[in-house]
């Protein structure tokens, strides 16, 4: 194994509250490359259907024996979620260091995703003193009632490679605050960040069996998530096809998904903006993750009037840019996640390009099948290129020009997507006005935030359902119980 790290003493699926290596199905195995180079970082031993339903068991068992042990008490879950937090502190830099050596995203980058994934398991640690039991102060039928904040059942958890740790920390702490043992899958580019943090869970002694991991054969590890009857709650961040998959697999067992899919993001800059904060804020938005984030601007619309100082400003930004690998303390933008990915990149910027469209910073797509991808910057972009069609998931800024707000409300609500868009005005009432008509889940007024741990943050329309951060991110995985009662003496058992 190439990569060496303290916290990856073990690299297999967990099961049951130990690492296990082989029961019986693993037919391949999977090989972890470091983007910026292709070396090989890791071979690890996959998993299948059999080690999935020994995990699923594991879950449930623990389930069982949680409702009579004081490890489902909310000061325990509470105390679990502070002490993995702390873990993610206590672990920042080589944590940090394992994504960006499978990912590719720059280290600083990589620090503030293990920072932003403790976040969640603190706000959950918050949102736990919230799930104690709600007596009714009104006594219908004379009765009195009372409400249960209940663990839904076993959880499936697959997550994406783009934020290997934060997209697992949205779930997991979720999860882990409402009492519900999970089953992790990690994407199979990025299983390493997820085995270094199961080697911490371990370390904190969880109850066997309340957290599991397996990774290997996707779709019969999402299969077996999806028909075993003990898991309730599939809780998948990826893309719109698999999302569709899964949402058709659990159907017949009546599961509750919560489902974070691709986006299409609209970055709206009016006439009244303003220009730097507008064009800072984009470079944040656009170059995290060198764009393949699901909140990234994707479809930049900026109004006539302020369309050459913007492009100005954003282009001087892109100019400084740093392209290298995610360890070399220079980089700024760090590599594609693999070659098909810089195909893809490639493929819409040279069809925009055959369409009209003018590079301002970078190359046309011809050139640009290397996984260390320029930053680009077309002008010039229409409505009906494939560019503005599909999520780009890359370091390409792909700039329209629009007049009038109910024209860039049409062309930003025309996309399939409603995860995240932006809007940028001087003028309160009008950015409020284009944001409520906006069909988005997530909308920045000057500013080009992605989500917080502290807010519900999830998709409209094929961006999928479900929300995650917050209050609203633990009920997810919270089942509602109302038991009325019979006040008085009731029979003596
Ligand atoms: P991307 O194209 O960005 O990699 P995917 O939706 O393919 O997005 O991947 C997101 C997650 O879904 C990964 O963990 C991946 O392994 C997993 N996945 C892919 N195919 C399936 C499937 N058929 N069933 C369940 N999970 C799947």
């Amino acid at each position: 194994m190439a990569i060496s790290s303290p916290l990856l003493r073990h690299v297999s699926a967990y099961v049951d509250g130990a690492f296990v290596v082989d029961v019986g199905d693993a037919a391949d195995s999977v090989v972890v490359r470091n983007p910026a180079d292709d070396d090989v970082l890791a071979t690890l031993p996959a998993s299948g259907a059999a080690t999935t339903t020994l995990a699923i068991e594991a879950a449930a068992k623990a389930l069982a024996s949680s409702s009579s042990s004081s490890s489902s008490s909310l000061s325990a879950r509470k105390a679990t979620l502070l002490a993995i937090a702390k873990a993610h502190d206590d672990h920042v830099d080589e944590l940090a260091r394992i994504i960006t050596l499978e990912n590719g995203k720059p280290f600083a980058e990589a620090k503030g995703e293990v920072v932003y994934a403790a976040g969640f398991y603190r706000v959950a640690a918050d949102v736990v003193d919230g799930l104690a039991p709600r007596l009714l102060e009104a006594r219908p039928k004379g009765l009195s009632w009372t409400v249960y904040a209940r663990p839904a059942g076993v959880v499936g958890v697959i997550t994406p490679w783009n934020f290997p740790l934060a997209m697992l920390a949205k779930k997991l702490s979720g999860a882990i605050a409402a009492g519900a043992p999970v089953v992790v899958k990690p994407a199979e580019k990025t299983p390493l960040s997820t085995l270094a943090l199961f080697h911490l869970l371990h370390e904190l002694g969880l109850p066997k069996g309340s957290v599991n991991l397996v990774f290997g054969d996707a779709a019969a590890i999402g299969q077996t998530l999806c028909e075993h009857p003990d898991v309730r709650v599939i809780s998948f961040t990826g893309s719109t096809r698999v999302g569709k998959l899964l949402a058709a697999q659990a159907a017949p067992h009546l599961k509750r998904l919560s489902l974070e899919l691709g986006g299409n993001a609209p970055f709206i800059v009016c006439d009244d903006a303003d220009v730097a904060l507008a064009a800072d804020e984009l470079m944040a938005s656009k170059f995290r993750c060198s764009g393949q984030t699901c909140v990234s601007a994707n479809r930049v619309y900026v109004a006539r009037a302020v369309h050459d100082a913007f492009v100005d400003a954003v282009g001087t930004r892109m100019r400084l840019l740093q392209l290298g690998p995610g360890l070399a303390p220079e980089t700024t933008l760090g590599p594609l996640i693999d070659d098909q990915a810089a195909q893809k990149v490639s493929r819409l910027v040279a069809d925009a390009v055959d369409g009209g469209a003018v590079v301002v910073v970078g190359h046309g797509g011809a050139d640009g099948v290397a996984r260390m991808y320029a930053p680009t910057l077309l002008t010039g972009v229409r409505d009906d290129m494939a560019i503005v069609h599909e999520e780009i998931f890359g370091p390409v800024v792909a700039v329209s020009v629009f007049d009038g707000d109910h024209d860039v409300v049409a062309r930003a609500n025309a996309s399939a997507a409603g995860l995240a868009a932006y809007v940028f005005s001087a003028d309160a009432a009008r950015a409020d006005a284009i944001a409520g008509a906006l069909r988005f889940g997530h909308v920045g007024i000057n500013t080009g935030t992605g989500p917080t741990p502290e807010a519900p943050f999830g998709g409209m329309k094929a961006s999928g359902y479900g929300r995650e951060g917050g209050h609203e991110g633990v009920m997810e995985f919270v089942e509602l119980q109302t038991i009325p009662q019979r006040p008085g003496p009731g029979p003596n058992l």
